[in-house]
């Protein structure tokens, strides 16, 4: 029967370690995609995945491949986003596979995020082919990062598959290591349906289209559906596979990876991780792993323009039918007007909304910094989510505030682990392991504020280890923390925007910090501006603002015409990204100061 002969596997590795490029030979190979149509990279489709060469979305391709024993199979090769802020999605549409072909680049061996992927892989009981990639390189040692994987992830790597995904080579043993030890799915055709949703995207004709892995049972066309976690009942429009294109097909059945329409309007219903049965014959139970994703990350967006705040509201609107993650509520700032506060899964994803924004919608915004979702407890036994420094309670309201914490690996030379360690005390951390991977790598275990890292952790880790270093972590519940509201204030006013939640020990030095930067950061006025920080009203820090010169102004008169003209543009540029708050302007760079203390 048909099911014997399908394999659903997934590519896992480090970035940068030659995934994406590993899956365009095999989609070659196995003739998917005509030449002509054969971009590089054909699997990170968005514009900026592909220009910051990381995947954001889930992609689940159907190839067919005939093998060396002359029969025919179906590979379902399913794409996972590379990324920490991307876990739960990974682990998703691992969820999704038998197997996975573990990547690890020849060159460079085991890195943070190698690890991070192989153990949700053994987590799901996938079956792992390792892959020692970019063999083509000069300095790929083999031998030693087969080794590594032994000694490090503790699975068998005496046949891992030498591989160049540049020239090639070894990918057709990869694809028969992928017949021969990945097992073929099993699950009951006549057992009510069961099928797992790992992705989903929004198409303005069809509605939601989720990307589902059927493991018991069967879907076809005008069936009725029910979505387990959010009782959305709907009736199934179409079904098909991506060959990669969308082909449609009669039916789905176990072991089979592929799409439904089913004329869904909101992604709200839709959930990544959710079981999908038949509304009339339910399965009894969904299928394990499912839960609803909080975002953790929070900052305030503001349109430069003000006219620009319903287009910013529709850009918002419409980036959430394609991710059903990000959250936004509108709120409003002294400083900055009207906006959004705006929930995301991680930096990265912050980063990567700010700049569709920007790109995609022509909005160009000014954004807070980050922060996360505090847990504060008050003293009449209430308790709070506060994801805004603003609205931090007053101090005597207070009982005590948790803040999240995260489980960091950081992998780094051996060299570096008195700075890398150094950098986790001053960030808080809590020493948790230290183990040698060989004679020359060494991988470290902290519990750290999340806080912290979104701060400036991974710059400074950079920086410090000459980025050598890798780095990833996973939520690992809360801490109490002794933590203050920072506020900044311009020419004597609290700027609302630009207050922050610090540990106690660390507000003089932030302070100190974020004034002496914002002094170089706006702009002379006419008048002189004191810049202070405040912890619970009392002044910590000051720096001074001079007023200007006036014979600065007067050095722009009488010049020639096109020195003049070239210093009223630089001008106008600089005024874009500004906001005027009380008389006193402040740059977009004002914000993202608060970020940073170096
Ligand atoms: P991903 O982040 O894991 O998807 O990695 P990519 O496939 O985007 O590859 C990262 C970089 O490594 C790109 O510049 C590729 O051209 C390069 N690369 C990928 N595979 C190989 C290989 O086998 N040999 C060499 N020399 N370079 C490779
Ligand atoms: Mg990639």
């Amino acid at each position: 029967d048909r099911q014997k002969f399908i394999r659903n596997f997934s590519i896992i590795a480090h970035i940068d370690h030659g995934k994406s490029t590993l899956a365009d030979r095999i989609l070659e190979m196995t003739s998917s995609v005509e030449k002509r149509k054969m971009k590089e990279q054909l699997l990170d489709s968005m514009d900026l995945e592909r220009e910051r060469g990381i995947t954001i979305k889930l992609n689940a391709v159907q190839l067919t491949y005939k093998a060396k024993d002359n029969q025919e199979y179906i590979l379902h090769l399913i794409d996972t986003p590379g990324h920490v802020d991307f876990t739960y999605e990974v682990s998703r549409s691992l969820a999704a596979c038998e197997g996975a072909v573990l990547v690890v680049d020849a060159a460079q061996g085991i890195q943070a995020q190698t690890l991070a992927n192989v153990y949700l892989a053994l987590d799901n009981n996938l079956e792992i082919i390792p892959v020692l990639n970019k063999i083509d390189l000069p300095s790929a040692e083999p031998e030693k990062v087969r080794r590594e994987i032994e000694e490090v992830i503790g699975i068998d790597a005496s046949n891992a598959v030498k591989a160049s995904g540049k020239s090639g080579l070894g990918v057709d043993e990869i694809l028969e290591r992928i017949i021969k030890d990945v097992k073929a799915p099993d699950g009951d055709e006549n057992a009510p349906l069961q099928a797992l949703i790992f992705d989903s995207f929004f198409d303005a004709y069809r509605g939601v289209v989720p990307t589902i892995r059927v493991i018991n049972g069967s879907i076809k066309k005008g069936d009725m559906i029910e979505f387990m976690a959010t009782k959305a009942k709907f009736e199934v429009v179409e079904v098909g596979v991506y060959t990669p294109t969308q082909k449609v097909v009669d039916v789905l059945g176990p072991g089979d990876v592929g799409y439904l329409t089913a004329a869904i309007k909101t992604l709200n219903e839709v959930r990544v991780g959710d079981t999908i049965t038949h509304a009339t014959k339910r399965a009894e139970k969904p299928l394990p792993g499912y839960r609803t994703l909080n975002p953790v990350v929070f900052c305030g967006l503001y349109p430069i323009d003000p006219d620009q705040y319903q287009d910013l509201k529709d850009a918002l609107e419409k980036l959430k039918l394609n991710d059903a993650s990000l959250i936004y509520e509108p709120e409003t700032s002294q400083a900055l007007g009207f906006g959004f506060r705006t929930g995301f899964l991680g930096l990265l994803h912050m980063d990567i909304i700010q700049e569709r924004i920007s790109r995609e919608f022509n909005i160009e915004l000014i954004a807070t910094a980050p922060s996360v979702v505090y847990h504060v407890y008050m003293t009449n036994g209430e308790k709070i989510l506060v994801d805004n420094p603003t609205f931090l309670p007053d101090i005597q309201k207070i009982d005590y505030i948790n803040e999240p914490v995260v489980k960091a690996t950081i992998m780094c030379p051996k060299d570096y682990v008195g700075s890398v360690m150094d950098i986790c005390q001053k960030k808080r951390g809590i020493f948790i392991d230290m183990k040698y991977m060989d004679q020359t790598r060494v991988l470290l275990t902290y519990r750290l504020p999340l806080a912290e890292i979104v701060y400036d952790f991974f710059d400074k880790l950079k920086s410090s280890t000459k980025g050598y270093a890798s780095f990833d972590y996973v939520l690992d519940g809360y801490m109490a923390s002794d933590l203050r509201k920072m506020d900044i204030l311009l020419n004597g006013e609290v700027v609302d925007a630009l207050s922050v939640i610090v540990h106690k020990e660390f507000a003089y030095q932030r302070g100190k910090a974020i004034v002496e930067k914002l002094k170089t950061l706006i702009p002379r006025q006419m008048f002189e501006i004191p810049v202070q920080a405040a912890l619970g009203g009392k002044i910590i820090a000051r720096e001074t603002i001079k007023a200007m010169r006036k014979d600065v102004l007067a050095k722009c008169y009488g010049g020639d015409i096109s020195r003049k003209k070239k210093l009223l543009e630089k001008q106008k540029e600089g005024k874009k990204r500004m906001k005027t708050f009380g008389r006193v302007d402040i740059p977009q760079s004002a914000f993202m100061a608060i970020l940073s203390n170096s």
